[in-house]
Parts: C-alpha cells; structure tokens; sequence
C-alpha cells in the first residue's frame, strides 16, 4: 500500500481534482490520499476565526460568505453529473452551516478555533471522495478524527495510530482507494485538534509510518527538493536522492516544500518518501530513504531571523558543568538553540526564537559575560554526506566563502551537516557564491582541462 498526499494548491482548482483523479487511478496499488484543504481556505477559516474572537461578526458573517461563494463555484466545475453536483452542494451547504454556527459561539475559543480550520480538510475530503463516487471510482472516505491522535504535548502517538488505522483499513478490504485529511486529529481531550499550519504531510508520514507502506508520495506544485533556494539562486536543480537525515537538515533550514517533522516516522519505519510534481508527473522528484547513491554534498539552506548569544567565562577555564548551566537556562524558558561553538572560555548560541531573550539573557548573566547579541543572522547549512572519510568538503565551502565575514563555524556535529552563521545581508552572496563553488565548479574545470 502506498500513501499518496495532496497539497492546497494540488487540490485548489477543479480541474486539478480532476488530474489527481487521473493520477491516482492510473497505477493499480493501493493508496491512501491524504488531502490539504483547497489552496486559501486554511488562511481564510482562521481570518473568520479571528473576526469572531474579536464579536466582529458582520465581519465574520462577510468572510464566510465569501468563502462560500468560492466553493459554489468551484463544485459547478467540480462534478459532471446533477447528482454530482446535487451531492457536492449538500456537503457545501451542510459545512458551511456548522461554520456559521461555530463563528457565532460566545465567547469564541480556541476549541471552537481548532473546529473550525478543521473544516477545511473536512470540505475537500468529503468534495473529492463525493467526485469519486460520481466517476464510479472503487474509493471510501476515512475520517481522519477516527484515527489520528496527539498526546498533551501535541506529539503524535503513532502506536495508537497504527492500532486505530489497521483495524478501521481491516474493515474496507476491497477499498482501493482511501481518502482521508491531512493536517487534522483529536487531542486526548477527545477534541478536534490540529498538528500545526503545514501539517498534511505530517500526517503522510504518519500514516505511512503506522501502516508500513511501501512508500509516501508528497505531490506538491513544484519538482523536488531543490539544491538551492530557486528565489534567490539562478542555477538550481531537484535532488534526485536524499537520505532521511539530510531531508530532515533541509526541510528544517528552511527548505518550505516538506513540513520539518514530515521525516521522523517515515524514517523511523523505514518507508521511503518520494517528492513529486502534480504539474509534471512523469519528472522524477525527490527520493528521501535511507541510503543514497547520489553526489556528496546535496544541497544549501538557509535559515533566517537568527540571533547570535555570545557567552564568555573564565570559570568555563577547565570547569566541568557550565555548559550545563547554560543549557538549562534556555531549556528553562522552551528555547531550542540551533547552532553552537565553544572555546575553552567562550560558547556562542544561536537561537531563532527570541521571545524569552530579555529572561534568557538576565540569566545568563549571574554566571558569564554576556556580549551583545547580533541580529538579523542567517544560518546557511550545507547538506550532504559528509562521512570522516571524505576529505576537501570544508575547504570548498570556505573557499566559496573568502570574501564573507563568517560569525561561526559548525562542522562535525553530524556527517550530514556544515553550518555557518553570517549576518542576512550577505545571504544572497552566500548562497550563490556556494552554489556556483559546489555544484558547476568542479565540471567547468573538466570542461576547461578536457576541451581539445
Ligand atoms: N491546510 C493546512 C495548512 O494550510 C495543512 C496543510 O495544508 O498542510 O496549513
Ligand atoms: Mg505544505
């Protein structure tokens, strides 16, 4: 069985419902579709959200209507038949009615919030499984509120995933095609719940995970992983082949087309994740499993908003245990440090949560020296392969980097990773001096030492 996931924009026009349709038919294994709400939605659920917390209701009233409007003309295109389309308007009607009815609770909380973004995932499920149904297609719709739970810390609980998920496919053996929603689940209160913004391909690989499927499909509008941020570097490619812990540095330096915590159960099971372009199907996308046998370094991310901690005492001078006292006081106040680099007197930190920096700050100073922090960095990370055995990477970043102020320097913490921290205004500079340096330096010198 295979897990196949559909973004919003994959699912944001009639006619891309259509091709989805063609897609998933046109092979004969089993899947499991995971759907994103219709492209705008989500945003537009938690704009209503936000007129109704704050009793704007003609406001609210406004937003609804206007959403509604798009799914009355999307359905027209949507459906082929009367029936189609008589069914279609049913789910419409019933589901914007209990929108309505959500937005007038007083006061509005984030229960009645987590409801109502739900009802986007909820809306394009029950449109699409309604298509099928009217195309003759052999499919079910599996509320995924059945099935999909977090714990009280809003992790999920893959062990009752999987419990849930096999009984309940136990029951639809004939089913070929198993429609289902991304992004949605029940917390252990037993309410409606989400796995944060982005979250439908979490839930791919939750699935994909829990079931063991042969492999996850994350169908996006673009052709995979690239090596490069394509907004800001004009040579870039897809990564034909990742490992797990490279696409897991990616996806969280920055790489927007996987949600960060997409690869943790899909590694943890050993299912291969596939990226692919529901524009282009037949390009090969991205391959995320275990091993790989592509190039060494595979690609550069960059993340920004980063502020630099630098922390300086002379007691850390042959002194055990500081770096602990330091490290509590950030897990004290939930912030997660990026990067680090120690001297025997110095450590530097980057966070990219400044929210307790003040708190994290005053702290920090009843045991070191605190400098004063640099803003506005960027962390950018090269990702690959970087085994003790390999030699020469680090000199080709450095090198592509000479004329750059770097600000720190991480390398070893992982073979897959070298981070360096400069300030944003070189970013750019960064990213295409690397990407020049990496990726077409090396076969324009054969070129230059073959050519006749
Ligand atoms: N619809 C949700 C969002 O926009 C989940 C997703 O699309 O992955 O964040
Ligand atoms: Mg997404």
């Amino acid at each position: 069985m295979q897990v196949w996931k559909f973004g919003g924009t994959s699912v944001g026009k009639p006619e891309r419902m259509h091709s989805i349709r063609q897609l998933i038919t046109s092979t004969n294994t089993r899947k499991i579709v995971v759907l994103s709400a219709l492209s705008g939605t989500t945003n537009a659920l938690i704009a209503i959200g936000e007129s109704a917390k704050a009793n704007q209701d003609d406001e609210a009233i406004q937003r609804i209507k206007d959403l509604k409007d798009h799914y009355d003309t999307f359905i027209k295109e949507l459906y082929q038949t009367e029936a189609g389309l008589a069914k279609g308007q049913a789910i419409v009607d019933k589901e914007f009615s209990f929108i309505r009815s959500l937005a007038n609770i007083k006061p509005f909380t984030s229960k009645q919030d987590k409801e109502l973004v739900a009802e986007g995932e909820l809306l394009s499920t029950q449109m699409f499984e309604a298509y099928l149904e009217e195309q003759g297609e052999n499919s079910i719709l599996l509320p995924a509120l059945e099935f999909m739970r977090i714990d009280a810390d809003g992790e999920p609980e893959l062990g009752a995933i999987e419990e849930k998920l096999t009984t309940i496919l136990g029951q639809h053996p004939g089913k070929q095609l198993v429609i289902t929603q991304g992004f949605i689940c029940r917390n252990p209160r037993g309410e409606v719940d989400n796995l944060k913004r982005g979250g439908s391909d979490y839930t791919a690989s939750l699935i994909g995970g829990a079931i063991r499927a042969e492999e996850i499909q994350i169908w996006t509008d673009i052709d995979g992983m690239h090596n490069n941020d394509p907004r800001i570097v004009k040579r870039t490619f897809p990564i034909r082949e990742l490992t797990f812990e490279e696409a897991a540095e990616l996806a969280y330096f920055g790489a927007k087309i996987l949600h960060p915590s997409t690869i943790t159960p899909a590694k943890m099971r050993g299912v291969p994740v596939r990226l692919k372009n529901t524009m282009q199907p037949d390009a090969p996308g991205t391959l995320i499993a275990t091993t790989t046998s592509d190039r060494e370094i595979k690609a550069i991310a960059a993340k920004d908003n980063i502020t630099a901690i630098y922390i300086h005492s002379t007691r850390m001078l042959n002194a055990h245990g500081f770096l602990r006292r330091v490290f509590e006081i950030f897990e004290k106040y939930k912030t997660p440090v990026d990067m680090i680099t120690t001297s025997e007197v110095s450590v530097s930190v980057t966070i990219d949560n400044d929210t307790h920096l003040d708190a994290i700050t005053a702290e920090l100073r009843e045991i070191a020296d605190i400098e004063e922090h640099d803003r506005d960095q960027t962390i950018v990370c090269v990702v690959g392969n970087f085994s003790a055995d390999k030699e020469g990477v680090a000199i080709k970043v450095l090198d592509a980097l000479k004329h750059i102020p770097l600000r720190m320097i991480s390398y070893g913490a992982s073979e897959h990773n070298l981070s360096i921290l400069i300030h944003s205004r070189y970013k750019a500079e960064a990213l295409n001096a690397l990407n020049e340096r990496l990726f077409y330096y090396e076969d324009a010198m054969k070129d230059i030492f073959t050519a006749p």
